[in-house]
């Protein structure tokens, strides 16, 4: 049939989608996030995702990460909660992940074997959505049999070489929207690879283009402001569609609004947090 099955996004799809926070409601009305993120080294990375996810209006977050990057996440993010891996150096246990409605996982986690056991402990008893970027998407391809085990409703963000690493080679783009298609009808996640047009596919083989964002984005962090973006709004009541369009639209946006301001040049990860709460009175 002919019926469309791609879009581009527009600042009017995303004014649709979101939502006014309620005048009585409480911080338990948006959603307990647990992000697993930082190993020795990359501790930076749960930071950038834990301010973005903050910035996102989260109602609490808990942060699980290893001793070592403790009293570091303590003091760069105050509103947030640190639950303490017994391991000094890379996340391996996770205590219970009951009471959180969601798990964002991945950035500057590593790769390590008690990682990867973490990794195979939260994806057979944790059901609920989760974000799954980074590391945790390496994790994943090294181990297939993870990788059916993505509680549905899930985001996945790899970058092209990620998604290359989950799905395999292909020879072009329209190679990989296909691929993309299919990940997600089989994961029945939303899967989105990122870039410049960002593309969003739904476990429907619905794709939706991104049309914000500018090359000032490609600097290290970028990539772990979204994870804690798209954690945050996964939180409160948004689907992970929802979520997805929603917070890769705020991302790119917000990264146009730091570039007026800062240039391509200059801009870092930290930009995009400090702009985020601009680009939400934009959409809103
Ligand atoms: P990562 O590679 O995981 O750090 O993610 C990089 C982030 O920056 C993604 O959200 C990309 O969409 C964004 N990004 C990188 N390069 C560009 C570009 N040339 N134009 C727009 N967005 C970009
Ligand atoms: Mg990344």
């Amino acid at each position: 049939d002919t019926e469309t099955d791609h879009y581009y996004v527009s600042n009017d799809d995303v004014h649709r989608r979101w939502k006014p926070r309620a005048r009585f409601s409480h911080k338990g009305t948006y959603g307990h996030a647990l992000l697993v993120a930082g190993s020795y080294g990359k501790t930076g990375a749960a930071i950038l995702a834990a301010r973005a996810l903050l910035r996102a209006g989260v109602g609490l977050l808990t942060i699980h990460t290893p001793v070592r990057g403790y009293a570091i996440l303590q003091q760069a993010v105050p509103e947030a909660m640190v639950s303490i891996d017994p391991f000094e150096e890379y996340a391996s246990t996770l205590p219970s992940s009951d009471g959180y409605s969601v798990i964002g996982v991945g950035p500057g986690l590593g790769q390590a074997d008690a990682t990867v056991k973490m990794m195979r402990k939260i994806l057979e008893t944790y059901r609920k959505p989760m974000v799954i970027d980074a590391d945790a998407l390496n994790i994943l391809a090294a181990h297939r049999e993870l990788l059916l085990r993505v509680p549905a409703g899930s985001i996945l963000t790899p970058h092209p070489k990620e998604f290359e690493r989950l799905a395999g080679k292909t020879a072009n783009e329209f190679e990989r929207l296909e691929k993309q298609k299919e990940l997600a009808r089989q994961l029945k996640s939303v899967v989105v690879v990122k870039g410049a047009y960002t593309s969003i596919t739904s476990p429907g083989g619905v794709v939706y283009f991104n049309t914000t964002g500018n090359p000032g984005m490609a600097t290290g962090g970028t990539g772990d402001v979204l994870t804690g973006i798209l954690t945050g709004l996964l939180a409160q009541s948004y689907t992970s569609l929802d979520a997805a369009i929603l917070g890769v639209y705020l991302h790119g946006l917000a990264g146009d609004l730091a570039t007026h301001d800062l240039g391509e040049d200059s801009l870092v990860a930290s930009d995009l947090v400090t702009y985020l709460p601009a680009a939400f009175l934009k959409v809103s």
